[in-house]
């Protein structure tokens, strides 16, 4: 079977490797950095990843403190760098660093590294009182970064329409991605924020794509949404995981999966050998906005909406 890749261009000009297939947070998330808890499974599985053919892309984040085993992987990788798409995130919801300058420096240090490929901001939650910087000073600070080739590229997370109209009013550089949780349950993580962001060709890429998928349940089986993706599954001899993440690139969404599974991260590499016509993409689109609202991450801070 010959591989195929596939690439977004974002607003600077640069790829974007179409998926990530090694997301290094939620299962593999801690709550402490030590020796105690270095996760020796997470490092094997990105190891794993590393010899899978193609632009490899990971995803990290302060929060998440996996750096050590993020590091440990790509020291014993032999894949060139100019092959690794490493995306990071300067997380100010925990305040381990003062600044996305300061957290840069510490997770290149950690890492082993001397450059990311994407610099996210975290979420919009920033402010003077609780961080010692407002938004727009945390994007200037981003802007610096870009600018010294630290981060390729940058962007944010979690940021609703108003979140993006600030930061569009004061940026040099505009936002190249804006990541937040995107599935067939959950279309729009605030307010009108898809179609937002393809206006302002800013890509979107999606975490959790696969929560329908992790909070089936048997008795889900019968209901039109998972009955269509088994059909489509059935169809293009593809998993069901498979299906949705595809789905999801149809949309113009960049996929930002993981999984303890070396299979699954394989089929996430492998997602471009098949297609799925207009139709299905839509009758995957319509039948996920039937069922009822998934929402996993941020709950509290999203409850207005
Ligand atoms: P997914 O929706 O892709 O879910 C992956 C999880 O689903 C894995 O734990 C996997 O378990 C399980 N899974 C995979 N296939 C199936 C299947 N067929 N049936 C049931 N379960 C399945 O993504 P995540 O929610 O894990 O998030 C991915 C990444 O996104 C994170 O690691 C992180 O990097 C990023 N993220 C960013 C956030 C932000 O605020 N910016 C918030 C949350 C996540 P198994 O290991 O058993 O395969």
């Amino acid at each position: 079977m010959s591989f195929h890749q596939q690439f977004f261009t974002l607003n600077n000009g640069n790829k974007i490797p179409a998926i990530a297939i090694i997301g290094t947070g939620t299962r593999w998330y801690k709550n402490e950095e030590t020796d105690a808890t270095f996760s020796n499974s997470l490092v094997e599985q990105i190891v794993y990843a590393l010899k899978l053919p193609g632009i490899i892309h990971i995803d990290a984040a302060e929060i998440y403190r996996t750096y050590p085993e993020v590091g440990k992987a790509l020291s014993l990788t032999e894949k060139p760098r100019n092959a690794i798409f490493l995306t990071d995130k300067y997380s100010p919801q925990i305040k381990m660093s003062d600044s996305p300058a300061e957290g840069l420096d510490l997770a290149l240090k950690k890492m082993g590294t001397d450059y990311v490929d994407l610099y996210l901001l975290h979420s919009p939650f920033v402010s003077k009182e609780a961080n010692g910087l407002s938004l727009e000073e945390a994007w200037k600070d981003m802007e610096q970064l870009y600018k010294s080739g630290k981060a390729k590229n940058i962007g944010v997370s979690n940021f609703a329409v108003e979140d993006l109209q600030r930061i569009l009013k004061v940026a040099e550089v505009k936002p190249q991605v804006n990541q937040i949780e995107f599935s067939p349950f959950l279309q729009n993580q605030t307010p009108g924020i898809y179609k937002f962001c393809q206006e302002h060709d800013i890509l979107l890429e999606a975490y959790s794509p696969l929560g329908p998928l992790q909070k089936k349940t048997a008795q889900d089986d019968s209901q039109p949404f998972f009955e269509y993706v088994k059909e489509l599954s059935e169809k293009y001899i593809k998993s069901e995981a498979q299906i949705i993440l595809r789905w999801v690139t149809k949309r113009g969404v960049l996929p930002v999966t993981t999984s303890s599974k070396p299979q699954r991260i394989s089929d996430a590499q492998n997602l471009f050998s098949f297609d799925l016509t207009a139709e299905e993409v839509d009758k995957i689109t319509e039948l996920g906005l039937e069922h009822e609202p998934l929402r996993l991450y941020w709950n509290k801070l999203y409850d207005k909406y």
